[in-house]
C-alpha cells in the first residue's frame, strides 16, 4: 500500500508541471496571437503563409518517407531476410560461452542479414534487394558456397552484410594485420570502427565475424578444368556459306552441333560479342581454322574461355565454358572442330556461348561474317 501511495505521490508533481507548462504555453500563445491580430496583421499573414509552406513541406517529406517505406515493404514480399542479427552473432551458432556471446554481440556496430535462396534467385536479384554488390554476397559466403557457381544454391541460407563489404570469419590466431594483408580493398580505420575493435592491439575474437566495409579479398582458386582429349562429340554437317569470309578467313557457325540454340544479345558498344544460349549447353566449335592462343580460366568474367588466332589480324573468343576443354594453347584447329563445352562460368546468368571477334586488337561485330543463327 505504502509503495503504491508513494508512487502516486511521485507522479503528482510531474502532472502539475506538465499542466503548468501547458497553461504557460497557452497563455503565451494567446497573448501573442491577440497582439498580432491587433498590431501586426501583415506579419500574422506572413506567419500564416510561412506556417502553410512549412506544413506542406513536412507533409511532402512524410509522404516521400511513407511511400519509400511502402516500396520497401513491397520489395520485402519478394526477397526478405530470414533473420537479422547483430554482427559477430555466429558465436551463438558455434556454441561460444555466454560471456563470449555477450562480448561479441555488444561489440558489433553492424548487422548480418540471413536469407534462404529460392528458385529463380540470382546473385544480382538478391544483391539488389539488400542494397549490396553481388561480389559482397559471393565473398561473404565463400566458405560455404562455391564462388564460381553462376547462381546461388537454392535452399541454402546465405549471409548478407548490412553494408557493402565482406564478412570474414575470424579463426584462432587471426589479427588485424593479417586481415589487412589478406584483403584487397577496405580501410583499417573503418574496420576498427564498425567492429568496435579495442585499443591497443585491436584483438579479434576467434569464432566471431567481422565486416570489412567496401572490402574485397581474392576469390578462391577456380575449379580445375576437366580436359578431355579422347572423346569429343560426333561431328555434324557444317554449313559454310561463301559470304562467311572476313580478311580471307572462312567462318562457320560455332554452334553447328547445337540444334535449337537461341540468340539473346547482339554486339554493341557495351557488349563485345553475341550471346547464344542453349539450355543444358552443347559443344562449341572453332568458327574458323587457326591456332589456339588461350584455353583455360580467365578471371575477368569470361570464365572458361578459348581464344583462337586465325591470322590476318583476326581472332575469335568463346566465353563461359563449363570446364570441359578439348583444345590446348598452341594447337591447330580446323573450322568446326570441337573446342569446349558451353557452360555458365564467369559473369553469366544462364548457359550460353558469348562469341566475340577481334580484328587487329579491336572488338568487331561478328554478325556480317559468322553464320550463327540470329533473328534477322
Ligand atoms: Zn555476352
Amino acid at each position: 500500500m505504502s509503495n503504491i501511495g508513494s508512487k502516486f505521490k511521485l507522479e503528482e508533481p510531474k502532472q502539475t508541471r506538465v499542466k503548468k507548462f501547458a497553461n504557460a504555453f497557452g497563455s503565451f500563445y494567446r497573448q501573442n496571437f491577440a497582439y498580432r491580430i491587433y498590431w501586426g496583421r501583415s506579419s500574422l499573414y506572413r506567419s500564416f503563409i510561412h506556417f502553410s509552406i512549412i506544413s506542406i513541406t513536412v507533409l511532402i517529406t512524410l509522404g516521400g518517407i511513407s511511400s519509400r517505406l511502402t516500396a520497401n515493404s513491397n520489395r520485402s514480399n519478394t526477397i526478405v531476410a530470414d533473420s537479422i542479427t547483430s554482427g559477430n552473432i555466429d558465436l551463438l551458432e558455434q556454441g561460444g560461452s555466454v560471456q563470449s556471446i555477450l562480448l561479441a554481440t555488444t561489440t558489433s556496430n553492424f548487422e548480418i542479414e540471413r536469407y534462404t535462396v529460392r528458385e529463380g534467385d540470382t546473385y544480382a536479384s538478391i544483391a539488389d534487394a539488400f542494397g549490396v554488390t553481388p561480389e559482397s554476397i559471393k565473398l561473404s559466403n565463400a566458405n560455404t558456397i562455391s564462388y564460381y557457381d553462376a547462381t546461388p544454391p537454392v535452399g541454402k541460407q546465405i549471409r548478407i552484410p548490412e553494408l557493402n563489404g565482406v564478412l570474414i570469419d575470424i579463426n584462432e590466431g587471426d589479427t588485424l594485420d593479417k586481415i589487412m594483408n589478406y584483403i584487397t580493398a577496405g580501410n583499417r580505420l573503418d574496420i576498427i570502427e564498425i567492429n568496435n575493435l579495442k585499443e591497443p592491439e585491436y584483438a579479434l575474437t576467434p569464432g566471431s565475424v567481422i565486416l570489412v566495409p567496401d572490402g574485397l579479398f581474392p576469390p578462391p582458386p577456380p575449379p580445375t578444368p576437366s580436359i578431355i582429349y579422347s572423346a569429343p562429340p560426333p561431328p555434324a554437317p557444317i554449313p559454310a556459306p561463301s559470304e562467311a569470309v572476313f580478311q580471307g578467313v572462312q567462318f562457320v557457325d560455332p554452334l553447328s552441333n547445337c540444334p535449337g540454340y537461341g540468340y539473346s544479345r547482339g554486339f554493341s558498344s557495351w557488349h563485345n560479342g553475341v550471346d547464344l544460349p542453349k539450355s543444358g549447353g552443347c559443344p562449341i566449335r572453332a568458327s574458323a581454322a587457326g591456332t589456339v592462343e588461350f584455353a583455360g580460366w580467365s578471371s575477368g568474367g569470361e570464365g572458361f574461355m578459348v581464344r583462337i588466332d586465325h591470322g590476318n589480324g583476326v581472332k575469335t573468343l568463346y566465353f563461359h565454358g563449363d570446364g570441359q576443354m578439348w583444345v590446348t594453347p598452341g594447337q591447330q584447329v580446323y573450322a568446326g572442330q570441337d573446342i569446349m563445352y558451353m557452360g555458365c562460368t564467369g559473369f553469366c546468368t544462364g548457359t550460353h556461348l558469348h562469341f566475340s571477334m577481334k580484328y587487329n586488337g579491336v572488338w568487331i561485330n561478328p554478325a556480317p561474317y559468322v553464320p550463327y543463327a540470329r533473328p534477322y
